[in-house]
Formats: C-alpha cells, structure tokens, sequence
C-alpha cells in the first residue's frame, strides 16, 4: 500500500534552492521504488523570507512545519541580511523554528565513505570504517541556564555568567532518543559528561544510567569529555552512537564531522518529542557559489535519507539513496568541494542527474 508523506521544504537562501532541489528529484525516484508518496509544500525562512515578508519565520511557515511529517531544510543566511540587528537576522528564523517544533535532540553523523579517504586529515588506517553518530542535546545546558548574563558587581567589576543546568526529564527525554538512536545503529552508546568535577554531570550520568535499564540490547559505557575528545582523534573507530550535552556535543560534534574532511557531504537531523523532526545538510548557504550550479547537493541528499530513516521510519529507501551515493562517488564523480586528481568534476544539476541514474539502475 502506498504511504503518503507531507514533507515541507525550506530552500531558504544561497546554494539552498540549487541542493534542495536535486534531494526533491532523489526523494520522488525513491519514492517510486518503494511505494512512498510525497506532498511537497514549499515555505519561506532566512534571508528570504526577510525579502519577502519582513521577517525570518513568518507565521505560516511555522504551521506549514507543524501540519507536516517532516521538515527538509537547506540553509539560510547571507552577506546582504548581516547588518540587520540580531532578531531580525536569518539566523533567528533557524532559532525560530527548533524552539517552535521543541527540537531538543540534534543528530550528527560522521562516516568516512570509502571513496573520500583521502580527504580526511587524519591516516587513513585511522579514519577507515568510521561511522559515529553524535546525538547533542539542543535546547538545555549552558547556552540557556539562567543565571546568565554579564554583572557589575559591588567593587565595580565586571563579572560574566553562564548557567549548565539539566533536570531529570531533559536527560531522560534525550537519552531515549540516544538508545533509540543506538538501536538502529551497532548497539553501542557512549555518554559523555564531566561528572568527576560538574554536579549537573553526576546527574547525567545517573539519568543516562537509568534510562539504560530500559534498553538491556544497548551496550552503554561512559567517557569524561575530556578523555573523549582525545578519543575521538586518536581511535574513532571505537565510537558508535555517543550522547551528550548542549556544550559538549557542539564542541565534539564538529570534531567528528571534520574526522571525514567534507563539509558538502554531512547531513544532520534535529529531532522533538513528538512531531515533525527538520533535517538539513550541516553546511551553510556558501553565498561565494550560490547560483552558480557549483554546489555539492549530496549532504542534502544524505539529510533526506535521514528523513527518511529517522523521520518516516523507512530504512530500506534510505539505504537505498545512501548506496547511491556512494556508488556516484565510486564512479569517480565528484563536485568541486571533493574534487581530486583523475576525478569527473560535475556541477549541482548534473550531480542530481547522475546520481538519480544510478539510483534507477540499482
Ligand atoms: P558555509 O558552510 O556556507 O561555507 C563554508 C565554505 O564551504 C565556503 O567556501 C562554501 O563555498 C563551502 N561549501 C559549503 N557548503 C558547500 C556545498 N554544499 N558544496 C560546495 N561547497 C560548499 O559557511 P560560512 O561561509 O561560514 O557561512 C555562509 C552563510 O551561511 C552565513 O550567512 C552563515 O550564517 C550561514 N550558515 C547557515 C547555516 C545553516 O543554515 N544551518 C550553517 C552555517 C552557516
């Protein structure tokens, strides 16, 4: 039987109409293959919707979210919108939108494609096999505990302050989706944390310990942040799905996505308690390529496997679309980002086209 999906798509600006457009054309191919199919309603955020309609998450771009399955996103942001005052930024229309959809739980995958080896920094006897999921909590910790702010105090010096702050229902709502995560992947969760110093830890960990009790078919083991981070560079095959805070997992997760060496191939899912989750390539707008048919559209493409995985719960026509690409690449396709020598360098368009014939082949 056929299953229907409305899928709500944010081009928003720069190279985001360019590799939204292709992750559409891929999503319609496999749609066909396994019997999905998909109402696409287009929306306003970023720069455009500023352009269009004064300001960066009008209204109705927020319901048209909500009515949906799930949100694809490209990017947003711009040289011509950086001197606007920070709400009114296309910045705050990203803000906007995870604290209107409650997206408190950010997925980040890291995985070193056979074929784009060589564009890691590290040795490739290091790097090979790598597949990390780093799930960071997205909407508590340190970035929004209060007291914060910077205060005078009575001899007349500047104190600055910031608050890490977790309760039990904030770490036991992103260690579910971190098991969860888990179960679909190698069965494997590190929690990351700094309990042998910060309090807010100790606490994490007893949560994460907790709600582990639940989820006997996850291996659980808990690393300090400071120990994972030299982890991480030093044998990330170790790592399959690690789980942590707000701070930690935006410090770490930049780690692990620079582990593969390609900012036009990393995909990334933000995901709520319930309701649609957006999922969106890790890169911004390039405004330097935008509308010149040179961007890389397979983080995109990669996002939309995501959706289809994390979002519609259908893992074969998102292993479908991930063998696809790495079947593009094995052809020795490439975009400019990833170009290297005795490659075939392709624009965005001609990336989609090649990449949906393949798609049909296989
Ligand atoms: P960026 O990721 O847009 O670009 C960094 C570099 O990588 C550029 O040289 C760009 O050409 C290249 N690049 C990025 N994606 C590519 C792709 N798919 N294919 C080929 N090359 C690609 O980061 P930036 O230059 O720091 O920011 C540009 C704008 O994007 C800013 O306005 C920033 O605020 C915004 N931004 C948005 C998001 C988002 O929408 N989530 C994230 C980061 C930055």
């Amino acid at each position: 039987m056929t299953q229907n999906y409305r899928i709500t798509l944010l081009p928003g600006d720069g190279i985001g109409p360019e590799i939204i457009a292709v992750a559409v054309d891929v999503l319609k191919v496999a749609g066909k293959k396994f019997d999905l199919q998909f109402e696409f309603t287009k929306a306003l955020i970023g720069g455009a919707a500023i352009d269009a309609a004064g300001e960066p998450l009008p209204a109705n771009t927020l319901d048209t979210c909500r009515q949906s399955d799930s949100v694809l996103l490209a990017a947003i942001g711009g040289y011509k919108w950086d001197s606007l005052p920070s709400n009114m930024r296309p910045e705050a229309g990203l803000l906007g939108l995870r604290a209107g959809l409650d997206l408190f739980a950010n997925l980040r995958p890291a995985k070193i494609l056979p074929q784009l080896i060589d564009s890691s920094t590290l040795k490739p006897e290091v790097v090979e096999g790598v597949d990390i999921m780093v799930v960071r909590e997205l909407t508590g910790g340190i970035y929004f505990g209060k007291p914060k702010g910077v205060f005078t105090t009575e001899t007349e010096e500047k104190r600055g302050v910031n608050t890490m702050v977790y309760t039990e229902s904030e770490i036991d709502r992103i260690g579910k989706v971190a098991f969860e995560t888990a179960q679909k992947r190698g069965g494997r969760l590190c929690s990351v944390d700094k309990a042998n110093v910060l309090e807010v830890s100790q606490l994490w960990r007893d949560r994460i310990t907790k709600v582990g009790g639940e989820y006997p078919d996850v291996e659980l083991s808990h690393l300090y942040v400071d120990n994972a981070a030299m982890q991480l560079v030093r044998t990330p095959k170790q790592f399959d799905t690690i789980v942590t805070g707000n701070l930690f997992g935006d410090i770490l997760s930049d780690a692990a996505a620079m582990l593969t060496g390609s900012i036009g191939m990393l995909p990334s899912a933000s995901l709520g308690a319930s309701g649609p989750g957006v999922y969106e390539p890790v890169h911004g707008s390039a405004p330097d390529i935008a509308g010149q048919d040179k961007a890389n559209p397979l983080a995109q493409v990669l996002s939309a496997a995501m959706m289809l995985r994390y979002g519609l719960n259908q893992p074969e026509a998102a292993k479908h679309i991930e063998e696809g690409v790495l079947q593009v690449l094995e052809q020795g396709y490439r975009t400019g980002d990833i170009m290297s020598a005795n490659m075939n360098i392709l624009g965005c368009k001609a990336m989609g086209e090649v990449l949906i014939q393949t798609l049909e082949t296989i």
